[in-house]
């Protein structure tokens, strides 16, 4: 295990899933004592700044080891009903790092598939028993054959919270399936399940009030795709464009200001990425993991996974 109780460099904490009596309780999700109590064990360590004051100081660079920002990605409405709360009554201001797809009505898979899983299955270790079954009858001699790579390499290694079957889902879905093959084998295994997709998108996602809302208790708002691809860095340049210029179009539009702040989806991004983010004058962005802890650029700063966290604190 490589994490350090107290890393010497700067960075972002990331924040993903909460729950509630109305969100239901998921892999990794946070209740909002649990968040209380992180942001108590943090400030002893660390400075948390507030995200305006953060960029001003990364900007200037004038941050310290200790300095810390939190950071919320994916516009998700569990954040927004749990988590705003505990950051409003300490009077500390986020990043959120949102994606415009489901706000602006455009289904998205990857988040209704957690849901789905989150609510159909007694554990992640019985949905996968599905998924890899299901994955193994179409894909035949290959799967072995794939799995045996995928033993070969210490795929996703720097995040240590994932157990070896989340790793083989996650390289099976990126690496082997890829996007098409994916939804296609999820939707088969919601349709045994009989659910309905649309349902769930106005569960889990904040709408263009809730970016308001947060932006008018002094958080900030930044870019994080349109409709987060898992692989981001290998699109064409110019698809990749097209996803950051219609998030930035919809942010600009719904805040009143243009975001200069974002976050890479799945921590994914080219040289290419960095060039046309910087060219939207976007001045700030964040990677997905501590895997490096030096930022080459400004739009590469680290983020240090709350799972990471809580194991630690359970120390
Ligand atoms: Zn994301």
């Amino acid at each position: 295990m490589s994490y350090k109780s107290s890393h010497n460099s700067t960075h972002g904490v990331m924040f993903h899933h909460f729950h509630s009596e109305t969100h239901p309780v998921g892999q990794g999700s946070l209740s909002a004592e649990t968040l209380d109590q992180m942001l108590d064990w943090l400030g002893k360590r660390y400075s948390i700044l507030d995200a305006g004051e953060y960029t001003g100081r990364l900007l200037a660079n004038t941050l310290e080891y200790t300095d810390i920002c939190l950071t919320f990605d994916d516009a998700l409405l569990c954040q927004y009903d749990v988590a705003r709360p505990v950051l409003n009554k300490r009077g500390i201001k986020a990043f959120f790092f949102v994606y415009s797809g489901p706000i602006l009505g455009e289904f998205h898979p990857l988040e209704v598939y957690r849901y789905f899983r989150t609510i159909n299955f007694d554990s992640m270790e019985s949905f996968y028993d599905d998924f890899f079954a299901l994955s193994e009858k179409s894909l035949g001699e290959e799967y072995s054959k794939r799995e045996g790579d995928f033993l070969n390499i210490n795929y996703l290694g720097e995040c240590p919270f994932y157990s070896d079957s989340d790793r083989w889902f996650r390289y099976l879905r990126d690496h082997v399936l890829g996007q098409a093959n994916y939804a296609e084998r999820m939707s088969s295994v919601m349709a045994i399940h009989m659910i309905d997709p649309e349902h769930a998108l106005h569960l889990l996602w904040m709408k263009n009030m809730h970016l308001q809302k947060l932006r008018q208790d002094g958080h900030i708002i930044g870019l994080h795709s349109f409709s987060h691809p898992t692989m981001i860095h290998e699109l064409q340049t110019e698809a990749q464009q097209d996803e950051y210029q219609q998030n930035y179009e919809h942010l600009s539009e719904v805040l009143g200001e243009p975001p200069i702040t974002m976050s890479h989806p799945c921590g994914k991004y080219s040289q290419d990425t960095l060039k046309l983010l910087e060219a939207m004058g976007i001045k700030v962005g964040f990677r997905s993991s501590m895997a490096k802890t030096d930022y080459p650029t400004k739009l590469e700063v680290p983020r240090e996974d709350h799972a990471n966290i809580l194991a630690e604190m359970s120390k």
